[in-house]
């Protein structure tokens, strides 16, 4: 795929913004340069942030129906222009066509529709009965009401999803958004950004911030709630600022998802879903599966199997669709994380049965597939993210000890175990410490956007997608009205009288005093 040139400088946000200068950004495919995009100082942030402030009431007076229009129509412009937008995706993260096309694209037209759809149902208000006898009568309404002004930042991993996902559920829920997304792709979301406008989104509704970390650290002082996609060590620096503020944030960090087969498990399938979900977008998918156990009776024809595999993938520049099947390393440093990684387990005593070096010779940046056998936890490659196409597969006695190594791990965002019995399965995957547990499959709990996606442990705090998904971008309002034809005095009230005391005190010794101690 060619390159293609993009100069967004001028693009940014709603109208001039003063900028540190610009940042190249960079086709990882092919070394060339994709485009250039301002670096955005705390002030330019100020000002987005204050044009984003006036913006909102007008927005939310739009209603859901309204809002909901907009969002349809932005689903159509995406379906209209994907080729465009996956252009431009590949360009900047040199992924696969396919990569961007099916995680994507598909997510970003589903996700308009959903949340135009569910918005009104995620937030309308709920009546609410309370069993308090002083409130009798009186009608209890519990509200939400969109925060204000959100913060997006977001990873350089999946533009789109990632990145301006998440600001389509805050858009439903009648916010202002600024999304900062990654310096490394951020021409994806002023893409977006520039459709929505297209689209009849009111200026400064949603605008781009682009810039590096100290633009993200800007915004976190601006906004009203900060929705943060990216590593862990990162991700805790946004919740130390956000606490400071006295802010909410959401957290969706790293992970090191495990995988268990378990003896009676379709091999084939299990196989297949190895080396898909470990390789698809060159490994460089937060879910993506990064260690396998597999039960001893069935572990050398699983590791067969994937080795045949993961033997045929194509990897390199993606030019078109079906031309790779792995695509490049986006972030310049992952290549020496991956790298280091896999070294350090070959030092400890693993064995590459296929890759295990970067792809010499070519304009862009590709790491062979890799699959690694003979690895256990004293290696980083079963331990750390390392957010590549690597698979390393380890030998287990049993169940028991696959659970135990899963749940091994400081990070806990997705789990998968394969067995053809299900009930099984089910309850090997309560057990494990992950915000998403699939049996006999990978990754798709991320396509179900009714289901929460987020992470336990270090992988997170609060979720995307589902009611939660849309609530935490609304403060919860309790509204109590009590009718016209009230009391004048209420019983309770000034002047305190022993009498009436001792009457309450039985009335509250009737409510709840007539229980058994145990
Ligand atoms: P990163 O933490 O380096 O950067 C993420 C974003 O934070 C970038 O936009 C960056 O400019 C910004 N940033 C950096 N310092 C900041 C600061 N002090 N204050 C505010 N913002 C700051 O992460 P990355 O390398 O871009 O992304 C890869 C990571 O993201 C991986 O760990 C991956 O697992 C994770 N990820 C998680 C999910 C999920 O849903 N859980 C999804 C995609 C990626």
């Amino acid at each position: 795929m060619a390159t293609v040139e993009h100069d967004l400088t001028h693009q940014q946000g709603n109208g001039a913004a003063p900028a540190r200068g610009d940042i190249p950004v960079e086709n990882p495919a092919t070394g060339g340069i994709a485009g250039h995009v301002p670096d955005l100082d705390a002030d330019a942030v100020a000002e987005m942030a204050a044009r984003g402030r006036a913006a909102q009431p007008g927005w939310e007076a739009f209603g859901f129906d309204g809002r909901a229009r907009v969002l349809l129509r932005a689903q159509k412009w995406l379906i209209d222009n994907s080729e465009r937008v996956v252009r431009t995706i590949v360009s900047e993260t040199g992924k696969t066509y396919e990569d961007a096309e099916f995680a994507e694209i598909s997510y970003g037209a589903g996700a308009f529709g959903f949340w135009a759809k569910e918005a009104p149902n995620y937030l309308a208000d709920e009546r609410v009965k309370s069993s308090q006898i002083l409130l009798k009568g009186k009608k209890l309404i519990l509200r939400y009401r969109p925060l204000g002004l959100i913060g997006v930042i977001g990873p350089w991993n999946y533009p789109l999803v990632n990145s301006f996902g998440d600001c389509i559920p805050a858009l439903a829920a009648g916010n202002s958004v600024i999304l900062k997304p990654s310096e490394v792709t951020p021409l994806t979301s002023l893409l977006l950004a520039e459709g929505l406008r297209e689209c009849g989104l009111p200026d400064g509704v949603c605008q781009v911030a682009t810039g590096r970390g100290p633009t993200g650290a800007a915004l976190i002082e601006r906004v009203d709630m900060i929705m943060f996609t990216g590593s862990t060590a990162t991700g805790r620096k946004v919740a130390a600022a956000a606490a400071e503020r006295l802010i909410p944030c959401s957290l969706e960090l790293g992970g090191k998802d495990p995988m268990i087969v378990l003896s009676d498990a379709d091999l084939e399938r299990a196989a297949n879903l190895a080396v898909y979900y470990s390789m698809q977008n060159a490994g460089q998918t937060c879910i993506s599966i990064e260690r396998v156990y597999v039960e001893a009776p069935v572990y050398d024809e699983f590791v067969g199997k994937v080795t045949d595999k993961m033997r045929k993938l194509r990897v390199g520049a993606p030019n078109g669709p079906g031309s790779v099947d792995v695509g490049a390393i986006t972030f310049p440093p992952q290549l020496d994380t991956i790298a280091a990684h896999v070294s350090d387990a070959v030092e400890k005593g693993a064995r590459v049965l296929v890759g295990g070096k970067a792809v010499a010779n070519v304009g862009g940046r590709f790491y062979e597939p890799t699959l690694l056998v003979d690895v256990d936890h004293t290696m980083k490659i079963m331990t750390e993210e390392t957010f590549g196409p690597t698979l390393p597969i380890m030998k287990i006695a049993d169940a028991e000890e696959g659970v135990r190594l899963a749940n091994e791990s400081p990070y806990g965002l997705g789990a998968s175990v394969f067995t053809r019995d299900t009930e099984r399965g089910e309850a090997i995957a309560r057990r494990l410490e992950a915000g998403a547990a699939n049996v006999n499959d990978a990754i798709v709990n991320y396509t179900a956007l009714e289901l929460p996606m987020g992470g336990a442990k270090a992988s997170g705090l609060g979720s995307r997608h589902g009611a939660g998904g849309i609530r935490k971008y609304c403060s919860q309002q309790a509204i109590v009205i009590t009718p016209r034809l009230a009391l004048k005095r209420e019983a309770h009230m000034f002047p305190y009288k022993a009498r009436t005391t001792r009457l309450i005190a039985r009335l509250f010794k009737l409510m709840y005093g007539r229980g058994a101690r145990d």
